[in-house]
């Protein structure tokens, strides 16, 4: 193969067009990884209209992490304690249906689990949910992207109708004031942030950027403000600066009579916010707060994003909630520069929210609790009424305490690291230990979930299989495979289909290509809020990404809208947007006596969630070689720190040790730990061995974010 190829980067949620191409080019030396191995040659995409040539660390490398500790064929072993024997895919299917058949005839499908990713393209997320949802009854999907967005999703449902992010990357171009809270954009979204940065830099004074985040990230480095709150005040925040915007007389009155409801009830709790109390709990100054609320109401154009630092909190729908509030008040939504920006942690966990790929949802936008969206689907599918339950399935977490209470008698793991990324990780992996059968489906091995495996499976991954990604703004983008799977690896959606199959579902998965399992997805978004219809593989190849809503063939790239809510119509049965009003409750565990320091924890630039790929690629090593703890001179002083000094931290669910650093970077009283170090990669330093699961009611996302930990230095 001498040609390129375009597709799209698999790491996070910005979604940057890559053109790839093979080590081997006529008249040229061939491309060499930064170990001296051939490699495919990866550049940024000029033509993608969401990152026009632009990409970060972790995109370029991303061929080098393609050949190395690959998982080559299936693998199986009769308990956890004894080594994996290679075996026949068809062994290993036989032994896969076989427990699936008990299990459903035992104990009931509802005691069948499969926890999936961000990381699948859309038709392994729209498989699953036929094979689980719809073929088996249970509705036990899961994907961690519940660890992720969840709360955005909750947010965007209960306030708008329904979820999908209202905004694009052009809207970056046009804001005239960024409010960043619970992003470090710089280096967890940095193509985002270099196009926001350039705009900002250009218009210098004009264009104002706000950046919430208890750390001096890069990200707040570029602010004009930086706020950096106490851990878990942001509501308290967010109700201020409203509670400002609302005296001051920066609402738009028309918007919220004509366009929205429960004004009046929000404006009762706003007003319990005054500046003198808001600025006394976030830990800032009354100026600060009211410079904040003034660049917000005298800018005509407010966009405001975020990430986990607001979604992974067990309040997280409610802040959600409390940040679109601000938009309502002010008409902040629908035009352009403006609105609630929810950026995307995984490259297509955009795709796998419009697959129904969490334990509530179903394809196109439903949910399993609506009786008439059960009812499309199991007719689209051929299945008798009835079969899908209107039970939410388990999410994530709760599969961890249905392992413990023994009531999950098949777990199927896909693409995810759950022995690293969960909370309280010594339970989560007491919990696996637990489970009688579990089959872990990855592209590499070792891993460290591969622990806990009775069945392994040798996954195709990107650059492998052909399937199709949507990023943070919308845009659906084809990822043609351009080489071949190692050794007996196949497609997740391809394994998912033959169990289907063999499980008797011969109709339901009749599929030749994958081309043919996305032309059966659209139909299922028809004249739903994320209606794709006129999206296909082949209009992806012949005429590049395209945004929904893009309901028929005939829509072009430029009629379809970029923005949701251009016409200040929303999804909610009125027509009209909901104000939520909330009143903080701060952190699940705040700190203590005992554990007197709250610990935040995070990513850096180069490395993608537990290093599956990162870890395997020598420049990014070279780039973060340790984790490390971040304290704050203050408190380092105190407890005798220095520079490197290593540090044992102890929370009341674990331990993990690091070496500090000691920075300003910090806030007093707030610790700060990298999140991507598994065992496989150092020892004692996993970040989730301190964290807890208390998750936010809404979303059930839990609080990763914050937990109360002491500090002891070894
Ligand atoms: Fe990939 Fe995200 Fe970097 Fe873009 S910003 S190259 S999508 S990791």
């Amino acid at each position: 193969m001498t040609d390129s190829t375009k597709t799209l980067c698999p790491y996070c949620g910005v979604g940057c067009g890559l053109e790839v191409s093979p080590p081997a080019q006529p008249g040229k030396p061939v491309n060499r990884d930064s170990q001296g191995y051939p490699t495919w040659k990866v550049q940024g995409d000029r033509a993608h209209p969401s990152s026009q040539g632009m990409v970060c660390v972790k995109g370029a490398t991303i061929a080098e992490s393609l050949n190395k500790d690959r998982l080559l064929y299936p693998m199986m072993r009769e308990s956890l304690d004894r080594p994996f024997q290679r075996v026949t895919w068809e062994e290993a299917l036989n032994a896969i249906v076989n427990r699936i058949q008990t299990v459903r005839f035992t104990q009931g499908p509802e005691a069948i689990c499969m926890y999936g990713s961000g990381q699948f393209q859309t038709e392994d997320y729209y498989i699953a949910q036929k094979l689980l949802k719809g073929c088996l009854g249970t509705n036990n999907f899961d994907a961690n992207s519940r660890l992720c967005m969840s709360s955005a999703v909750a947010g965007y449902i209960q306030s708008f109708g329904a979820d999908g992010p209202p905004c694009c990357y052009d809207d970056l171009d046009l804001t005239d004031c960024a409010f960043l809270i619970g992003t470090n954009t710089a280096e967890c979204h940095p193509i985002i942030f270099n196009r926001l940065r350039k705009h900002h830099k250009k218009n210098n004074g004009k264009v104002k950027m706000i950046v919430v985040d208890p750390r001096r990230t890069t990200t707040a480095e570029a602010a004009d403000l930086h706020l950096a709150i106490q851990p878990g005040t942001d509501i308290d925040l967010l109700n201020g600066i409203a509670h400002l915007l609302l005296r001051w007389g920066y609402i738009n009155s028309e918007f919220i009579d004509e366009c929205t409801s429960g004004f009046p009830a929000y404006a009762d709790v706003i007003r319990q916010y005054p500046p003198e109390l808001v600025a006394r709990k976030c830990g800032i100054k009354v100026d600060e707060l009211e410079m904040a609320a003034r660049y917000w109401g005298e800018s005509k154009r407010v966009l405001s994003m975020w990430s986990m630092g607001v979604n992974q909190s067990s309040e997280g729908t409610a802040k959600v909630r409390t940040i679109i509030n601000l938009h309502l008040m002010t008409g902040q939504i629908g035009n352009p520069g403006a609105g609630p920006f929810s950026l995307t942690g995984q490259p297509n966990a955009m795709g796998g929210r419009e697959a129904g790929g969490l334990a509530h949802l179903l394809p196109g936008y439903r949910v399993v609790k609506n009786a008439v969206h059960r009812a499309e689907i199991e007719q689209f599918w051929g299945l008798p009424a009835g079969r899908i339950s209107a039970a939410p399935g388990l999410s994530v977490w709760e599969m961890i305490t249905g392992l413990e209470a023994g009531q999950v008698g098949f777990l199927w793991v896909a693409a995810t690291n759950p022995a690293v990324s969960m909370p309280d990780l010594e339970r989560t992996k007491k919990a696996l230990w637990r489970s009688p059968f579990t089959v872990y489906q990855d592209a590499y091995y070792p891993t460290e979930t591969a622990n806990y495996a009775h069945v392994l499976l040798p996954a195709a991954q990107w650059s492998e299989k052909t399937g199709v990604m949507t990023n943070s703004e919308r845009r659906i983008t084809l990822c043609s495979a351009f080489r071949e799977a190692p050794g007996e690896a196949r497609a997740d959606w391809e394994i998912f289909a033959e169990v289907g199959r063999r499980l008797g579902f011969t109709e339901q998965f009749k599929f030749a290509n994958s081309a043919e399992v996305y032309a059966e997805f659209v139909q299922l978004t028809r004249k739903r809020p994320c209606d794709m219809t006129g999206v296909s593989h082949e209009r992806l190849a012949t005429e590049g990404p395209q945004q929904w809503p893009c309901p028929d063939r005939s829509s072009s790239a430029e009629s379809q809208s970029q923005r949701l809510y251009t016409d200040f119509r929303f999804h909610t049965p009125d027509g009209r947007a909901r104000f939520g009003a909330y009143h903080s409750r701060g952190l699940a565990e705040p700190p203590d006596p005992d554990y007197p320091f709250v610990l935040t924890i995070g990513r850096l630039y180069g490395h993608w969630h537990t290093q599956t790929r990162t870890g395997r690629i020598e420049k990014i090593r070279q780039m973060h070689p340790n984790p490390f703890i971040e304290i704050h001179p203050r408190d380092a002083g105190k407890l005798g720190i220095q520079e490197d000094t290593w540090v044992e931290v102890r929370s009341r669910r674990g331990m993990a040790r690091f070496p500090a650093k000691v920075t300003e970077a910090i806030a007093p009283g707030t610790v700060f730990v990298p999140m991507h170090w598994g065992a496989l990669w150092a020892e004692n330093a996993e970040a989730n061995a301190l964290t807890h699961p208390e998750a936010c009611p809404d979303s059930l996302e839990p609080e990763l974010k914050a937990c109360a930990v002491k500090l002891v230095p070894i």
